[in-house]
């Protein structure tokens, strides 16, 4: 069978594989990028966009953002809503003492039928990438040279380096990059799409419960457009292997449950619920090796705390590229040349996921949770200190010391009033 060569293949059409098409061709760099389904389809996820998407991809036209809210009408979202199993409520603004202007929301809730839909066109619209949909990769084998790709529409290609962008369930990170699933730094949750929830913030904010029975894990309950929520249970895969859980059911008990009971009391569920996996970014992983980088989900970045994937998929992406870039000006495709992708991985995304994964085994200590939230449920200033922690990477550093906490319990007592220099 004949070949087609091209320097950069790229596996998923998901976020990691469509920022990473779009990197490239906002770099001058053509690339190929195949996916084996058509679009628009849906991924199960929670549909919340943070801020990080929005603020990468208007580095590569300012305008972009612009296209996907006139299109799609995304739910604006202007914060988080977090009920401890204290239940006491804690709001946390994403900005402190936002205004609420249009078109200029820090996050938003968007199906994935859409957000995903809305990457591929923008692919579209660049005349260097080859998108090539209902084109599934069998196989893939390596020489010196790259990798040959194989389809299952028969085609074959050959490459200096194949980006692996295909998800969770990714067979090249499994079987060519040997990433096996880890259950303790693997999750698995479940999503279903209602009509009629009510109660929500006015401002849209998404909602964590972290519910005693589903430590470490939460119920989530999203708002998207026209009245429709997205809701949902995510928590450890150990921890649901060794209780036996049905996610599934677990998910309806909760919307029965005596605590949920009001606010979906008129509530329909408009499509079955389905579930997926989230490899967590909680262990430290190799993502490069000869002639190949893993990202997004394929390469485990779901943050280990919030559950949040699309942002760290859409980074991993722009690192790929941007490396792409100077393996192709100095013909390198080696492992050792390659490395440097992790050391941009570890260098912007590591040390987050690992405080993540800190705050999500302290939180595994009910009473410790209940304490710190008591904490800050009781002060409003530390309210607005805690909201800083979204853009201030220190003030989350120090969310995890002891002493931090020590300090805002003093404040909570009168006695030290400023908090914010650790
Ligand atoms: C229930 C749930 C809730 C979540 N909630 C959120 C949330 O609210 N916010 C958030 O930020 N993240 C959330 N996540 C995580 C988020 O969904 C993922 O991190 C994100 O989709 C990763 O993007 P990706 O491009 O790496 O992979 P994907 O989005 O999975 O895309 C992979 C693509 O590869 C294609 N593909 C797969 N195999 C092949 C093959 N052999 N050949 C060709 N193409 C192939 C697939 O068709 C797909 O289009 C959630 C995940 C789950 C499961």
């Amino acid at each position: 069978m004949a070949s087609t060569f091209t320097p950069i293949l790229i596996i998923g059409a998901g976020p990691a594989g469509a920022a990473t098409a779009l990197r490239l061709s906002y770099l001058g760099i053509p690339s190929v990028l195949l996916d084996k389904a058509t679009f628009p389809r849906d991924k199960v996820c929670g549909d919340a966009i943070s801020g990080k998407v929005p603020t990468l991809l208007n580095r590569l036209d300012p305008a972009i953002m612009d296209r996907f809210r006139q299109r799609f009408t995304p739910a604006d979202v202007w914060g988080i809503r977090f009920y401890p199993p204290s239940k006491k409520l804690i709001e946390l603004p994403f900005k402190v003492g936002y205004r609420r202007v249009p078109d200029e929301a820090p996050g938003y809730v968007s199906k994935r039928i859409d957000f995903d839909t809305f990457l591929i066109e923008e692919v579209r619209r660049r005349d260097d990438i080859d998108l090539r949909l209902r084109t599934e990769v069998l196989a893939t084998d390596r020489d010196e040279t790259g990798y040959t790709v194989r389809t299952k529409t028969g085609e074959e290609w050959t490459c200096s380096l194949l980006i692996d962008a295909s998800g969770a369930h990714s067979k090249f990170s499994r079987g060519e990059a040997g990433q096996q699933i880890d259950k303790n730094h693997y999750a698995a949750a479940v999503r279903g799409y209602f009509r009629g929830v009510t109660g929500f913030h006015p401002d849209n904010f998404i909602e964590l419960h972290f519910l005693d029975d589903y430590n470490p894990g939460y119920f989530w309950i999203f708002p998207l457009p026209n009245g429709e929520a997205n809701v949902g249970l995510g928590m450890r895969s150990d921890i649901v292997k060794k209780r036996g859980l049905n996610l599934r059911k677990e998910m309806d008990k909760i919307v029965a449950s005596e605590a949920f009971r009001e606010r979906f009391r008129d509530a329909v569920q408009i499509d079955p619920t389905v579930g997926y996996g989230l490899p967590l970014g909680s262990k430290d992983r190799t993502l490069s090796g000869d002639h190949y980088l893993l990202t997004g989900d394929a390469g485990h970045l779901i943050d280990p705390l919030t559950g949040e994937g699309i942002g760290n998929a859409t980074y991993s992406g722009f690192i790929a590229a941007e490396l792409a870039e100077q393996c192709l000006r100095e013909n390198r495709f080696d492992a050792a040349f390659l490395a440097a992708y992790d050391v941009r991985i570890e260098r912007v995304l590591r040390t987050e996921l690992r405080l993540s994964y800190r705050l999500q085994q302290i939180m595994q200590h009910k009473w410790i949770t209940n304490f710190l939230t008591g904490i800050v449920a009781a002060n409003p200033k530390l309210v607005e200190l805690l909201c800083r922690m979204y853009t201030d990477f220190e003030l989350r550093k120090q969310l995890v010391r002891p002493g931090f906490w020590w300090k805002l319990f003093r404040a909570k007592s009168g006695k030290l009033p400023a908090v914010a220099e650790d």
